[in-house]
C-alpha cells in the first residue's frame, strides 16, 4: 500500500511535533534529537519523497533490500543507517555503503567492519546494541560483557564508538518504557565515567519515542508513523 506525498507531509510534521514536544517537556532542545525514518518494507520513490520533505537520514534492517535503494538515491546524499541484525558475511558491503550502524553486539563483527571500511570514506559510525532483558530475542551484547566490547570499538582504527543502541520489550505504559530506557542511558554514563567518550543513545521508536527522549534519546529510529504499515 502506497502512502501518499500528502498523508507522509503530514506524518513528518506529526513525528517532528511530537520529538519537538517531547524535547521540551524534557528540558532539552529540538535539535538534541536526530529523526532517524526507519524505511524497511518502503519503496525508493516513497524515500525520495520524505527526502523532498527534508529529511535527511534513512535507516534499513535488511542489506539485499538497502542496497537498490542507496544506489538509486546516491546524489541524494542521504545518510544511511544499518539498524538489523549483522551477519559476518554482510559486514563489507555495510562498511561500504552505509554511514552507521546501530546493531554491533560482538567482537567478531566489530573486527571484520574496522577491517572492510574503505580508506576513502570517514570511520564509520558505531552504537553497541545492548540487550536489556532476557525476553528480547533480537541480539545485544550483555550489560556485563559491554565495556570490552566497547573498548574494542574504541580501540580498532577506521570506527567511531558513538554509544548505545537498544529494543526493549513492548511495554504497556510510558513509565515502564523508560525504565528501560534509563537503564540504557545509565550504561552509557558508566561508561563514560571510566572515560569512554560517548554522545549518542539510539533509542525510541513510533510507539514509545517520547519515553526515549524523556531518559535522553539523541536518535529516535521511526518507521510506521511516517511511512505508514510496511508491505
Ligand atoms: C523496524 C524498526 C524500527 C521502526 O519501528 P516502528 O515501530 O515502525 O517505528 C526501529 N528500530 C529498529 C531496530 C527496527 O527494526
Amino acid at each position: 500500500m502506497l502512502t501518499p506525498p500528502q498523508k507522509l507531509a503530514e506524518n513528518l510534521r506529526n513525528v517532528r511535533a511530537r520529538i519537538a514536544a517531547a524535547s521540551r517537556a524534557a528540558g532539552r532542545t529540538e535539535d538534541s534529537v536526530t529523526l532517524l525514518a526507519v524505511s524497511k518494507g518502503q519503496s525508493t520513490a516513497l524515500i525520495e519523497a520524505a527526502a523532498a520533505l527534508g529529511q535527511r537520514d534513512f535507516g534499513e534492517n535488511y542489506l539485499q533490500e538497502a542496497l537498490p535503494k542507496i544506489g538509486a538515491l546516491r546524489s541524494a546524499e542521504l545518510t544511511w543507517h544499518f539498524i538489523g541484525r549483522v551477519q559476518a558475511n554482510k559486514t563489507r558491503a555495510i562498511a561500504e555503503h552505509f554511514a552507521w550502524v546501530h546493531t554491533v553486539d560482538r567482537p567478531r563483527i566489530l573486527e571484520r567492519l574496522a577491517a572492510q571500511r574503505p580508506y576513502y570514506a570517514p570511520p564509520l559510525q558505531i552504537c553497541l546494541q545492548v540487550r536489556l532483558a532476557p525476553e528480547v530475542a533480537k541480539g545485544g551484547v550483555e550489560p556485563a560483557e559491554l565495556a570490552e566490547l566497547a573498548a574494542a570499538a574504541r580501540d580498532l582504527p577506521r570506527l567511531r564508538l558513538r554509544g548505545l543502541m537498544c529494543i526493549p520489550p513492548a511495554e504497556p505504559t510510558a513509565d515502564r518504557q523508560r525504565h528501560w530506557f534509563e537503564r540504557l542511558a545509565a550504561l552509557a554514563e558508566q561508561l563514560r565515567a571510566s572515560g569512554f567518550t560517548l554522545d549518542t543513545l539510539s533509542m525510541g521508536m513510533s510507539a514509545d519515542l517520547e519515553a526515549a527522549i524523556a531518559a535522553g534519546s539523541t536518535i529516535v529510529r521511526v518507521g510506521t508513523a511516517i511511512f505508514g504499515p510496511r508491505n
